[in-house]
């Protein structure tokens, strides 16, 4: 999806594959198995600074637990993992996500999580049976569905909108 964009991902495995990234997004997937990889590779403090510092962020489904403060504490948030229910509980439904354009969007939700609490700083995009499954904090976009997932690229034009925005960094 980055790639139809004009954009150049690069999967991060190890500290050295953050130099002069752009922007960065934590995909969904695990969020234990993802945190005991960021701690084997000792990622979790240059992931922190590369966010905390304004680097633009899509975090998606368990990307977004990744990042909530029992984590690595970038969001002013806790979530609340599998909250919709086991894996028979996935859905899709139409989203309407507060300062996106050009009607919903369709959210495909895999045992995804919510957000249970937030403080000030966390502006809630959107919500699903009254919680919130979209949030923006600085230049963090969180959601907690898959939105690679469709055809639909326009939370990550938003991504690529921000660096263009921001102008590129130069390799070290
Ligand atoms: N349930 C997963 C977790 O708790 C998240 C699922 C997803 O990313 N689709 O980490």
């Amino acid at each position: 999806m980055l790639t139809g964009l004009g954009a150049e991902p690069r999967i991060v495995r190890t500290p050295p594959d953050l130099d002069a990234l752009d922007a960065l997004v934590l995909p969904g997937g695990e969020s234990t198995t993802m945190t005991l990889g960021i701690e084997r590779e000792g990622l979790a403090g240059p992931l922190r600074e590369l966010v905390v510092g304004g680097t633009p962020t899509l975090a998606t489904c368990a990307g977004l637990i990744v990042l909530d403060r029992d984590h690595l504490d970038v969001l002013d948030l806790t979530t609340r993992r599998n909250a919709f229910g086991r894996q028979v509980r996935s859905f899709e439904t139409d989203l309407d996500l507060e300062g996106v354009e050009g009607g919903p969007l369709r959210a495909v939700f895999i045992r995804a999580p919510w957000v249970e609490e937030h403080g000030r700083d966390v502006e809630v995009l959107a919500e699903v049976d009254g919680h919130p499954v979209a949030v923006r904090q600085g230049d963090v976009l969180a959601v907690a569905f898959h939105p690679e997932l469709t055809r639909d690229a326009r939370l990550h034009l938003m991504l690529v909108q921000t660096v263009a925005k921001r102008g590129t960094k130069e390799p070290a």
